[in-house]
């Protein structure tokens, strides 16, 4: 009786438009072009090169950090030439001066991969989603023992690569960037260097996605929760170290779960769990694991959106170890221990999400929900897209401390519109932009908006 009434109550708030469709036959493509095998073989490659230290020999076509950015900077350009030459393949390099964890000068190499949106209107919007090459053994500062990264990190460059292969064969309104970047180890270095270039050329970086540790679904005690990534998304601490004047906003309307970071997080929970069959997004609303950092961070304290994959349960053996036997159990990072059909299916999670992203209009800017008045009905207004295939709008929303979107209602091309008998103080809500062919962006939260 109970889940009738529930059933009853779920379809009176279904949209009275035309469903969209549930998948998109462009991202199974892609995600059906993604292939453990080329994985497997890229970290096996990667974890070849001994070390890949940020302060390793560069001269070395074997060893090294130097040999490696080298190598990945051919797979790129093959698998770009492979399909039709529009994946743009480029080293990004700078000299770090001496630092906490760097000694001497030395010159830190991001390989940057760009497809370029196809869609005028979309082609300046851009998502990033990197891992980083270098590697380290037990000390942070040894160049030279092996170290040889399998997972950490990389599956996350593997899986990055494998995207960038298969996605490069496809058309994305929007601009994809794929980064292995350097110098994390050292104190995120490669990814804050092109964090703040991007930010001095004003560049739109819609949504940003690091992979670090994604190599194994198996835990310390031999638990396998194979079907499962966590996923750090949460923008509101580097906001509030940036004194963003968005800040008092967010936080008068309740918003504190709902940055642009947390939304990418939503949303990418939500394509990952439609198109890739058996794997669960473990939403965590944290900027990342206590005492860690990663890439994504430099992103969201420049004021990206900027999440982070990482396995389910980390077996710290086979982190940031030397190579060696202990009371007979093998520690380091070594290919042994990673997973490559779960790193495939993380990389499908992220492809799900970028593809998704990239066909999809952008975020409708400055949505507001209107407070006029003393009234249970909630109004709310945003700036129209520019896409020339926008279709119209789509209001989301949740009962407050549901942590999904629960709620939807599609209400055609317009800028403002009213939810009857809704109160604003009772839900937490969000505007979603929809194209033609059903691609939808993530939700825009609603600030306080008055005449
Ligand atoms: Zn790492």
């Amino acid at each position: 009786m109970r889940a009738s009434l529930a059933l009853v109550l779920f379809l009176a708030v279904l949209p009275c438009a035309a469903q969209p469709p549930a998948r998109n036959p462009q991202v199974d493509a892609v995600l059906n072009g993604i292939q453990a095998a080329n994985i497997e073989a890229r970290i096996r490659k990667l974890a070849s090169f001994h070390t890949r230290h940020t302060l390793s020999r560069t001269d070395s076509d074997t060893q090294g950090i130097g040999a490696a950015r080298r190598w990945i900077k051919a797979e790129l350009d093959q698998c770009s030439r492979a399909a039709g030459g529009r994946l743009q393949v480029a080293f990004d390099a700078f000299i770090q001066q001496p630092g906490r964890r760097v000694p001497r000068p030395v010159e830190i190499v991001n390989v940057v991969a760009t497809l370029p949106g196809t869609q005028p209107q979309a082609a300046s919007r851009i998502y990033v989603v990197s891992g980083h090459y270098d590697s380290i053994p037990s000390n942070v500062m040894d160049a030279e023992a092996q170290a040889p990264g399998a997972n950490d990190d990389a599956s996350g460059v593997a899986a990055v690569m494998e995207m960038a292969c298969v996605m490069a064969f496809h058309r994305f309104d929007a601009t994809l960037v794929f980064m292995a970047v350097a110098g994390e180890e050292q104190g995120l270095l490669g990814s804050a260097h092109w964090a703040e270039e991007t930010k001095k050329k004003r560049l739109n970086i819609a949504g940003m996605i690091s992979n670090d540790i994604i190599g194994s679904p198996t835990g310390p005690d031999g638990k396998r929760y194979d079907g499962a990534v966590r996923l750090f998304a949460n923008g509101l601490p580097a906001l509030i170290t940036s004194k963003s004047p968005e800040l008092e906003q967010i936080a008068r309307a309740g918003g504190e779960n709902d940055t642009p970071a947390h939304e990418l997080g939503r949303y990418l929970k939500d394509t990952a769990e439609r198109y890739v069959p058996g794997m669960t997004v473990r939403l965590i609303p944290r900027p990342d694991r206590f005492l860690r950092g990663g890439d994504h961070l430099p992103f969201l304290e420049r004021g990206y959106a900027a999440v982070r994959f990482v396995e389910p349960v980390e077996d710290y053996r086979h982190q940031h170890k030397n190579v060696t036997v202990v009371n007979g159990v093998q520690e380091g990072d070594l290919p042994q221990f990673v997973d490559f059909d779960y790193v495939a299916k993380v990389a499908r999670v992220n492809a799900a999400g970028l593809a998704s992203l990239a066909l999809a209009p952008a975020v409708p800017r400055d949505a507001g929900v209107e407070v006029v008045q003393l009234e249970n009905d909630t109004t709310l207004r945003w700036r129209a897209n520019d896409e020339p295939d926008l279709a119209g709008y789509r209001i989301v929303w949740r009962e407050v401390g549901a942590p999904t979107w629960q709620y939807t209602r599609d209400v055609g091309n317009v800028a403002r519109y009213t939810l009857k008998d809704m109160p604003k103080d009772n839900y937490i809500f969000g505007v979603v932009a929809l194209d033609r062919d059903g691609n939808a962006s993530p939700a825009a939260f609603p600030r306080p908006w008055r005449p």
